[in-house]
């Protein structure tokens, strides 16, 4: 007995709609990297039709997506590395984005079979990839100058701190990356999931959403719920034993909680070898019997301790949802001191899956 990851395929479309709703005039690149954030990348792309195109991070898991036979417009959003990376680009027929110079060189020096489409990333203030501003005019005319690379070059830039609606940081890279794209003819992209919830002005020709698809927000203090996504995983399990113990008792690794009175204390069969996260603390939410009770003590590898005392009643076999429908994953994420991204990618390969809502 333990966890499964039941993934409910119509709350993708329905959230790839909300993402277009925000953000009506855009194209959208639909974000399956890192296994489609833990849900499955190739069990999720036919559910994501509805996208303008697909974007993953690296070449490898573009070919994975070509070699399984789909055939839509493909971005990778770190580009190519190296040159077996660019041929790979050019015969998969992948768009890629170019950041640095050295790509530059890979571009100009190898012959291609046929000439890749590239998206120029700027950094505009994140200082991660990207070329600086005032590098931008000579990387926009050594792609537009090389015969590889296809025409219609666009634009991308990248949000630091969207996620939060006051940080100034965001108007900042705005400006910086409109004032930049004044001065070239060319599609712009600059917003992820944060940025087309919280940012009209970072909208532009494409968006590029990620966890808003898989139904949570990125946003801080605010739940994909409330802004009408639907989670697309719900991870359950069940109680597998309730105890009785007596005031005083210590409660699993390092006797951590100590039970204040008399009272019913229930096992449910998920840890964090199934990706639950460890440092969840006594208190942390888990639905049981769609009731919300909290974890106590702490987090062990296949299972974990909550306090049964507002369900008495509870015995083995009772359904629990550690995070999804009913109970959002953004919420047990800040619990736990880390984000929804972390929780999905996080889910470990023993966890069964469970597909809901596949036909139409
Ligand atoms: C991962 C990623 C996205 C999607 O981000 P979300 O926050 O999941 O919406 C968009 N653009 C780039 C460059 C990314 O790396």
């Amino acid at each position: 007995m333990g966890p499964t990851a039941r993934i409910d395929l119509s709350a993708l479309g329905h959230n790839l709609q909300q993402a277009r709703a925000f953000a009506p005039g855009s194209r959208v690149y639909a974000v399956i990297k890192a296994n489609a954030y833990g849900h499955g990348m190739l069990r999720v792309a036919p559910f994501l039709a509805g996208a303008d195109a697909l974007a993953v991070a690296r070449v490898d898991e573009a070919v994975q997506l070509r070699q399984a036979g789909i055939d839509r417009p493909l971005l990778v959003l770190e580009g190519f590395f190296d040159a077996a990376e660019l041929d790979a680009a050019a015969h998969y027929r992948l768009e890629v984005a170019v950041m640095q110079s050295e790509q530059l060189e890979i571009l100009r020096q190898r012959p291609l079979t046929r000439p890749v489409a590239c998206w120029l990333k700027v950094d505009s203030g994140m200082h991660r990839l990207g070329f600086q501003p005032a590098a931008v005019a000579a990387a926009w005319q050594a792609l537009r100058d090389n015969p590889m690379v296809a025409g219609g070059v666009g634009l991308m830039t990248h949000l630091a701190s969207a996620d939060d609606p006051d940080d100034p940081a965001t108007p900042a890279q705005l400006s910086t990356f409109r004032q930049l794209c004044r001065q070239f003819e060319a599609p712009r992209s600059i917003a992820n999931s944060a940025g087309i919830i919280g940012w009209p002005e970072a909208r532009a020709e494409w968006i590029r959403p990620g966890i808003m698809l898989y139904g949570a927000s990125s946003m801080l203090g605010q739940s994909g719920e409330q802004i009408g996504l639907r989670p697309v995983m719900t991870l359950q399990s069940r109680l597998i034993a309730v105890n009785h113990f007596p005031k005083g008792s210590p409660i699993g690794y390092g006797g951590s909680w100590v039970c204040p009175e008399d009272m019913p204390v229930g096992v449910v069969a998920a840890g964090y070898g199934d990706g639950y996260p460890r440092h969840a603390p006594s208190g942390t939410p888990l639905l049981l019997n769609g009731r919300r009770v909290p974890l106590i003590g702490r987090v062990s590898m296949d299972m974990l301790n909550v306090d049964l005392r507002s369900q008495p009643q509870a015995r083995v076999g009772d359904p629990a949802i550690l995070w999804g429908q009913g109970l959002p994953a953004e919420e047990i994420a800040a619990r736990a001191g880390t984000i929804a991204y972390e929780l999905f990618c996080g889910v470990t390969q023993r966890v069964r899956i469970e597909e809901i809502n596949g036909q139409g």
